[in-house]
């Protein structure tokens, strides 16, 4: 009852999404982690590297910078504090040199001199194009360049709101007292831009590939998940008893353990179709679905009008056969008949093990006189086909009755009238075949005796055969 409960609530769940669930996390949340760390690693890899470049280059400037005033203009640093105005030996240096621009034009920094603490000559200019002289440098600057005589580095500095890469070198006098520093700087956005010049190209290669991956791990895990979403429908179509259900070609002819097991519930299908529809000796339909056969038949007739005879065979003298010959020899007698009735109705029409050694035989015929031909040559092989056993070739003979069947008529009806035509055959004999002709279903057992005939092939055709 658990079950039946768990079952029906399995199937309204409808298909099922975790497959592709657990396939997508496990894929795609590595591949995003490892997408980000590398752009992430490669960012501070190539940020570091062009810091350290960036570096040596302001270095270079400071120094070049330095040297530059040192050689053109020899002599001392000094200030006029009347005129606010700051001298190299006797060349007033205030504002901005020619070499100072000229420098800046071919390493894109900018430089500065302090005097004291303050700026006296720069490259750097205000909005209105005047250069940034006469303010200050910060604190920190002042504390660690002007008086700790220390060159120095720095990833961010300050001038105004501007955030800068600066390089400090302190200036000296005759005396080695510090006067003053050069300042040689590029803007952290001019530096930023030139790592993200590195870094997106790198980016841009991995978000194609991420993306060309994703849709590839998607596509792949739909296909995946579609597949073993129609095993599973064809296997709840099998398990509500939908033996004829068909299992999508695509998914049998995949080359992966989904196809495989695609085969599997295939065969599991027809094994089970097997069991259910079939008998285990002979492997003719059983009983229960040669019923539903004759049911079907008797529907379409109603429909198509199409004409289907049911005969009733079993085997003469059977028990004597057995007791003779033994059960085993009987089984192979009776595969014998059954192979030799499912030939001769195939493919028009079927034969199913009704009883021990009685057998239905169902099948569509044009009309009467092809039927009999059918029952007669189906009747002249089981007699002829000898089964070796031991040293002996054994054959048996059956006896027949049959109907012509009518969609109005029920299917007991049916069996009854081609039962009572055996039944005449076994009376009159044996070995021989009993047509019965029901004319109306509303007609009383007396009128229905009167339209039997019997058709005595042994006596007529075949004998004469033999
Ligand atoms: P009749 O000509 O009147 O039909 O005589 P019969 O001996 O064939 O009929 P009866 O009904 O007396 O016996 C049927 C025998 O069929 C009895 C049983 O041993 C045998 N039989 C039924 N099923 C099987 C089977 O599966 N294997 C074998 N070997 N014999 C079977
Ligand atoms: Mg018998
Ligand atoms: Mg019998």
């Amino acid at each position: 009852m658990e079950e039946t409960k768990e079952n029906g609530q399995r199937k309204k769940e409808g298909p099922k999404s975790g497959v592709r669930k657990s396939l997508l996390v496990v894929t795609l949340i590595p591949l995003i982690v490892f997408c980000v760390v590398i752009v992430a690693v490669s960012y501070q890899q190539l940020s570091n590297a062009i810091q350290s470049e960036v570096e040596f280059g302001l270095k270079s400037v400071a120094q070049s910078a330095t040297y530059i005033y040192e050689a053109e203009y020899p002599g001392e640093y000094s200030y006029d504090s009347k005129t606010n105005q700051i001298y190299k030996g006797e060349k007033e240096i205030s504002g901005m040199s020619e070499q100072l621009a000229q420098l800046k034009a071919i390493t894109g920094a900018d430089i500065t001199f302090f005097y004291q603490d303050m700026r006296v000559l720069s490259t750097i200019t205000n909005q209105d194009g005047s250069s940034v002289v006469g303010t200050k440098a910060s604190a920190t600057v002042r504390r660690e360049i002007y008086e700790g005589k220390q060159e120095k580095f720095y990833a961010k500095s300050y001038l105004g709101e501007t955030p800068y890469f600066s390089y400090y070198c302190p200036l000296y006098d005759e005396n080695n007292k510090c006067i003053g520093m050069v300042f040689a700087g590029k803007t952290s956005a001019y530096v930023s831009g030139v790592v993200w010049h590195g870094v997106l190209p790198v980016m841009l290669v991995i978000i194609i590939l991420m993306v060309a991956i994703i849709a590839l791990i998607t596509v792949y895990s739909h296909r995946m998940t579609s597949a073993l979403g129609r095993v599973r429908r064809f296997l709840i179509h099998v398990e509500s008893g939908n033996l004829t259900a068909e299992l999508s070609r695509s998914v049998l002819a995949r080359k992966d353990e989904i196809g495989d097991i695609g085969q599997s519930a295939v065969q599991m299908q027809s094994a089970l179709k097997e069991l259910i529809e079939k008998d285990g000796l002979t492997k003719l339909f059983n009983r229960r679905y040669g019923e539903k056969l004759l049911n079907e038949m008797r529907k379409e007739n109603q429909v198509t009008g199409e004409k289907f005879y049911v005969a009733i065979a079993d085997v003469d003298f059977f028990k004597k056969f057995n007791d003779r010959y033994g059960h085993d020899c009987g089984d192979l007698v009776l595969k014998m008949v059954s192979s030799v009735l499912k030939e001769g109705v195939e493919p028009k029409g079927h034969a199913v093990r009704w009883g021990g050694e009685e057998f239905l035989l169902l099948f569509y015929a044009k009309d009467l006189s092809t039927a009999k031909k059918k029952v007669e040559s189906i009747s002249y092989k089981i007699r002829h086909r000898a089964v070796p056993y031991q040293d002996e070739q054994l054959s048996v003979t059956i006896t027949m009755g049959f109907i012509q069947g009518r969609g109005e008529l029920s299917s007991d009806e049916l069996i009854k009238g081609a039962d009572q035509a055996l039944y005449e055959g076994k009376e009159s004999g044996r070995d021989c075949i009993v047509y019965n002709e029901i004319k109306n279903i509303n007609d009383d057992q007396t009128q229905t005796q009167e339209n039997e005939k019997e058709i005595e092939i042994e006596s007529e055709e075949n004998k004469e055969n033999e």
